[in-house]
């Protein structure tokens, strides 16, 4: 059904309706005139108006003409009898609402059968009696009247109906128990393409909407809407694929719901635009993780520039070493006898001093290197050892110790090592940063593992300055610092980075002695 400008749908077209009677009016057909005034006296006084015809003709004439409610007819009458006038009345939507009553002398029951089937409503023998006349007319003027209330509001609701559908979004099929399409809303055809007088009483698998594959069909039986309106069943799929009119796919969930009088409903919503927008989401998400994975490479390569001059000086040791070595080999060569006791020792220490070179250097490439997108299952005790020992040349310099207190039975857990070690090597070199006098970096900082129900935490303990009160809101917000040519990153990234693991960070100042603690959790593996 095309609803709205372009109401095609024979249902609510208000045409076909029968047209309204005149109300309390009786039309008396007889062409007996001593039968007729029997009738007309009658009926004078009841408060009906009363209209007197003498023949079928005329009879039909001023049916067309006062559309009277009710009509008593005589059955009997030359030329056009009453079963013909009855049956051209039932035939003109005009005059087919009006009742009609035969009158007749006639007393078989096969006249009475044939005037009910002709469309009358009831039967007064010949002659009359004065109160059976009055008390059947009054009874059907009054079915009449009931009738065409009726009528008007079943037409109310069907303009209702109409309303409502015209009005939602959702497009909305109607289909009888053969899967013939009854009703296509606008919103239907504005998903579909196809406009309801292309649709309307055509079974909806011509319209193929489920024939998503160019080259194979889907069979009837295997769709939604069959599963409704022939096996009876609710279904609901939130995403289906189907083909519009002009073979476009569009994505669209549906609902089927069987109707109580047979057939169902089928609803379709457009999801397209929904789609579009998780897709939109879903990038924009992944932008910000790229972003927030190049800030903390950033963060990294400044960290490792920052120590590259300790690392310089780091690794000009052993080479310088290796330097004296390899000349003291190259003297103990030319000697004699040739000490090769002495030289086979002198390479072990040249070979340890290259290895002890090629670690400061092998640790600072792979803290350097961008982050493994898969996380894997590691060793929380191994992982903070080797931040230690990335962390001791600027341990040397700045003269703090780090100890290390592991926790065993520890298990994995499931994370980006590199981006891991970044937030421990953070949290280590801000502790060493805030012991400023000699006493606290005596004490050192205490890097410390612990597992406790299903959760391992990392701690940082320093007994250095602590954290003012004033600065205990802001420590984790991008670039707050109160150092000098600090860049107050370091935090925030070490946040989203834990956050992004699914642990949390935070810290506490120590209680008993100076300093605070830095401490991080993350989930782990082992199962309960
Ligand atoms: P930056 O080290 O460049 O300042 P961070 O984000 O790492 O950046 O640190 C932000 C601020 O948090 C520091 O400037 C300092 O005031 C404070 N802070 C961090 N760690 C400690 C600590 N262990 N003790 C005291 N204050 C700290």
């Amino acid at each position: 059904m095309q609803m709205g400008s372009e109401n095609n749908n024979a249902k609510y077209n208000q045409g076909d309706q029968p047209a309204l009677t005149e109300p309390g009016s009786i039309l008396l057909v007889d062409d007996n005139p001593v039968n007729l005034q029997i009738l007309y006296k009658t009926l004078q006084g009841a408060g009906y108006r009363l209209y007197l015809a003498k023949d079928g003709a005329s009879a039909l004439a001023m049916a067309r003409e006062i559309k009277p409610t009710l009509i008593l007819l005589d059955i009997l009458m030359p030329d056009i009898d009453g079963y013909k006038v009855c049956e051209i009345l039932k035939q003109d939507p005009h005059t087919r609402g009006i009742s009609v009553i035969f009158l007749s002398a006639l007393g078989d029951s096969a006249a009475k059968v044939k005037g009910f089937a002709v469309g009358g409503v009831d039967y007064i023998s010949k002659p009359f009696q004065t109160d059976e006349v009055l008390a059947r007319v009054r009874n059907h003027i009054k079915i009449h009247l009931l009738e065409e209330q009726l009528a008007r509001r079943n037409l109310e609701l069907e303009l209702e109906n109409v309303q409502i559908l015209n009005a939602v979004s959702d497009g909305i099929i109607g289909l009888d128990s053969d899967g013939c399409i009854s009703i296509l809303n606008p919103s239907a055809a504005a998903i579909t393409g196809w406009q309801a007088s292309e649709c309307i009483n055509k079974p909806l698998s011509l319209l193929c909407l489920f024939n998503t594959d160019e080259h194979h069909s889907v069979a009837e039986e295997h769709t939604i809407p069959y599963r409704s309106y022939r096996l009876r069943q609710s279904c609901h799929s939130d995403m289906e694929l189907i083909r519009c009119k002009d073979g476009e796919l569009i994505s669209v969930s549906i609902t089927a719901t069987p109707r109580p009088e047979g057939g169902a409903v089928v609803v379709l919503r457009d999801i397209s635009s929904w789609l579009e927008s998780e897709e939109s989401l879903r990038y924009t998400r992944e932008e910000l993780e790229l972003q927030r994975q190049h800030m903390a490479h950033m963060e990294r390569l400044n960290t490792s520039g920052e120590m590259a001059a300790g690392i310089a000086h780091e690794v000009n040791q052993p080479l310088t070493a290796i330097a004296n070595y390899s000349g003291v080999v190259r003297r103990l060569l030319d000697a004699k006898p040739i000490d090769k006791l002495k030289i086979a020792e002198l390479l072990d220490k040249l070979s340890n001093q290259s290895r002890r070179a090629s670690d400061v250097i092998q640790r600072l490439r792979s803290y350097v290197k961008k982050p493994n997108a898969g996380q894997n299952a590691i060793d929380i005790n191994v992982l903070l050892q080797d931040v230690i020992a990335l962390a001791e040349v600027d341990a040397r310099i700045n003269d703090v110790g780090v100890h290390f207190q592991a926790e065993h039975n520890i298990p994995p857990v499931i994370v980006d090592a590199v981006q891991i070690q970044q937030v421990a090597l953070n949290l280590i070199r801000n502790a060493m940063e805030s012991m400023t006098d000699q006493h606290s970096r005596q004490q050192g900082v205490l890097v410390s593992a612990r597992y406790d129900d299903n959760v391992v935490f990392v701690e940082v303990m320093d007994s250095g300055n602590g954290v003012e009160e004033k600065n205990r809101s802001e420590l984790f917000s991008p670039f707050f610092t109160t150092k000098v040519g600090g860049m107050g990153v370091g935090l925030s990234i070490c946040q989203s980075i834990i956050h992004a693991h699914g642990g949390n960070i935070a810290y506490r100042n120590n209680a008993s002695e100076s300093g605070s603690t830095f401490y991080f959790s993350l989930p782990s593996t082992r199962l309960q």
